[in-house]
């Protein structure tokens, strides 16, 4: 129970290094047991290594095998390829998590409690792109080539399967768009039928289109309980998901693999935000309570859990997104109040 847990911190851009302060804080107040490795990446990185990615983060977490991380800027269009992609790419971090559940009463759903599985190394985001040039212009035609292999669909959905057994989960909707990306996400689909068979009896399926799960998720979410898709569709299906239960500043992700496990929020760096104080820390500070279950200090998690459901229902403290006041850094404060 007791002793360290080496892991790498990094504080992010934009938002990043903010939230990132009102977490430690926090996670500092519960008795965490992480011991930080602080690195730098993304523009950070840039700024004090001249690398997005720099050789010490990667250094770092192969010897942590454990990090949490805040918000990454990728610059748009053209400049270096994302860094969150190539961290999962290197170390194989093949299964995003994304839960959401309503924390704060009053919104537009109630009782939301869903957990998104995403692909997270494969399908149109290994970014096989290039441009045609066509007479004087160079970009007069783009193309993207996804790739899906058979053994990561069934891998992927093999975790979805077991997340949902070793969770009380009831359910899994494989979503897909085979009826047009035929090979594709029809690969995937096919992945999603095999494994299913070996929990029949014990945890249900099925499998939506990916459009119409979107629409679904907004006429009806509580039909839904466990979804596993294919990685573009669940970057988007999992900020679609935030938004029932009060937008992006409470939705963690886990990115997990056989060689390291990266914590953090599904949102980016806010750069419209940035250096305000005002952004929300939750969904980073939710993202180190799957930390702290993935080191098996769920007496830590589950404290954690108590102390911001009280802070958000019982104090009623709240940051802007969710119509309340308070700064990024008071709302940590509020937290540890009710740790204490
Ligand atoms: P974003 O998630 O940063 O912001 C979208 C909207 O949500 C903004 O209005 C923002 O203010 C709001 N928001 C996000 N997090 C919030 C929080 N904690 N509290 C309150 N409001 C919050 O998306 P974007 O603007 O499209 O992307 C900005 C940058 O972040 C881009 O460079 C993008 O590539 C990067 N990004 C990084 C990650 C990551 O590191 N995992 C994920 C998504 C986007």
């Amino acid at each position: 129970m007791s002793g360290k847990i080496p892991a790498t911190l990094i504080p992010g851009d934009g938002i990043g290094p903010e939230i990132t302060a009102a977490v430690t804080r926090v996670l500092d107040a519960l008795g965490a047991p992480f011991e930080w490795d602080l690195q730098q990446g993304g523009m950070a990185g840039i700024q004090s290594a001249g690398d997005p990615l720099p050789g010490a983060l990667i250094d770092s977490i192969r010897r942590t095998k454990l990090a949490l991380k805040g918000p990454l800027t990728t610059p748009v269009g053209g400049g270096f390829r994302s860094v969150n992609v190539r961290l999962r790419e290197e170390f194989g971090l093949y299964a995003n998590l994304r839960p959401v559940k309503t924390m704060v009463p009053g919104g537009r759903y109630e009782d939301i409690d869903l957990v998104l599985v995403r692909e997270n190394i494969e399908g149109l985001y290994v970014a096989f792109e290039h441009f045609i040039q066509v007479g004087d212009d160079p970009h007069a035609v783009a193309i993207s080539s996804g790739v899906n292999t058979h053994a990561e669909a069934r891998r992927i959905v093999r975790f979805a399967f077991e997340y949902a057994l070793a969770h009380g989960r009831k359910k899994v909707t494989v979503v897909h768009k085979a009826n047009v990306l035929k090979a594709l996400t029809g690969l995937f689909l096919q992945a999603g039928r095999e494994i299913a068979k070996e929990y029949e009896g014990r945890i249900a399926m099925d499998d939506r289109i990916v459009d119409a799960c979107a629409m679904q998720l907004v006429m009806n979410p509580w039909q839904f309980d466990v979804i596993v898709t294919t990685n573009l569709f669940g970057d988007i299906l999992s900020d679609q998901m935030s938004g029932l239960v009060g937008g992006l500043g409470m939705a963690p992700g886990a990115n997990i693999g056989e060689k390291a496990a990266i914590f953090e929020a599904v949102h980016g760096s806010a750069p419209d935000i940035a250096g305000k104080g005002i952004a929300n820390p939750l969904a980073l500070l939710l993202a180190a309570g799957l930390m702290l279950k993935h080191v098996e200090r769920d007496d830590l998690a589950s404290k954690l859990r108590t102390a911001i459901e009280q802070t958000l229902q019982v104090d009623n403290v709240r940051t802007a997104d969710l119509g309340g006041k308070v700064s990024t850094a008071d709302f940590a404060g509020a937290v540890i109040k009710r740790l204490a």
